[in-house]
């Protein structure tokens, strides 16, 4: 029988969170277990709220350590602390030095610890096993010295899904993501507020770009995520940006949404 893949979006708030949406986070179910993508906070009640049982996560992928994307490790792995079980956390080697430095301020991998977890530590290029069917390719992206994005590969499904993780526009990010199914993009910002605030720019992506990136890469789906809320502007403003290049399938996603490919 074919396997499920569905994707939640745990959050998809930039930096800052709002009423509407926190810190950006994904889940993948592929099956009956699941992925988590960066781990900010109420991670695990976010879970039980969709639906699903974190005892279930058998891998972390951690696209870079900012607080927004990261804090809610500890107590994650606090909440599973009588659950035997063991997670792999995937990411760069800084990134993996910073969880483990984490995870010790608060002795979570002490003996009375039942939730343990195995580092591994991937770079640019790098290709890994996930569950049988599912492979994971990392690529830097030049947000910070160790961030990166992360495609998944459905061998069985022929899917692809791609995660940019926070990242400025990265034209390789597109040309390696073309024709994938579901494109999930940094796009903080819409292009009117480029100007003002330009620095972000060298970490994030404008929509007006996104959009058009996607079109040229064919993306089938395009989700873009980690809205800085707390500027002014609205989704709407957003979506009609992407929408003047892109035409594939656009999903404006809300916390804790769900889509299945
Ligand atoms: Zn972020
Ligand atoms: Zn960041």
């Amino acid at each position: 029988m074919e396997k499920d893949i569905e994707i939640g979006f745990l959050g998809t708030g930039g930096a800052v969170a709002t009423q509407e949406r926190d810190n950006t986070a994904l889940v993948i179910r592929y099956d009956t277990d699941l992925f988590l993508i960066d781990c900010p906070g109420a991670v695990f009640q976010k879970f039980k709220r969709m639906g699903m049982d974190p005892r279930r996560v058998t891998s972390i992928l951690v696209t870079h350590v900012h607080p927004d994307h990261i804090y809610g490790l500890p107590i994650l792995i606090h909440s599973l602390m009588l659950d035997e079980m063991c997670i792999r956390l995937y990411a760069s080697e800084e990134s993996i030095r910073f969880c483990r430095d984490l995870l010790e301020l608060y002795q979570l991998q002490s003996d009375k610890i039942k939730c343990r977890l195995e580092f591994v530590s991937v770079g640019h290029g790098d290709r890994f096993l996930l569950a049988p069917g599912l492979e994971c390719q990392a690529m830097h992206v030049p947000h910070k010295a160790a961030s990166l994005a992360f495609f998944l590969d459905f061998l069985d499904r022929g899917r692809t899904v791609v995660y940019s993780g926070d990242s400025p526009l990265h034209p390789p990010l597109f040309k390696a993501a073309a024709g994938s199914d579901l494109l999930i993009h940094d796009c903080s910002i819409p292009s009117r507020l480029a100007g003002q605030y330009e620095f972000l720019l060298q970490m994030h992506t404008h929509a007006l770009d996104l959009g058009s990136f996607a079109q040229q890469a064919r993306v089938k789906r395009l989700a873009p995520v980690h809205f800085f809320g707390e500027l002014d502007y609205s989704l709407a403003e957003i979506e009609t940006e992407i929408r003047r290049h892109y035409s594939g399938e656009l999903i404006m996603p809300r916390d804790l949404q769900r889509i299945m490919l």
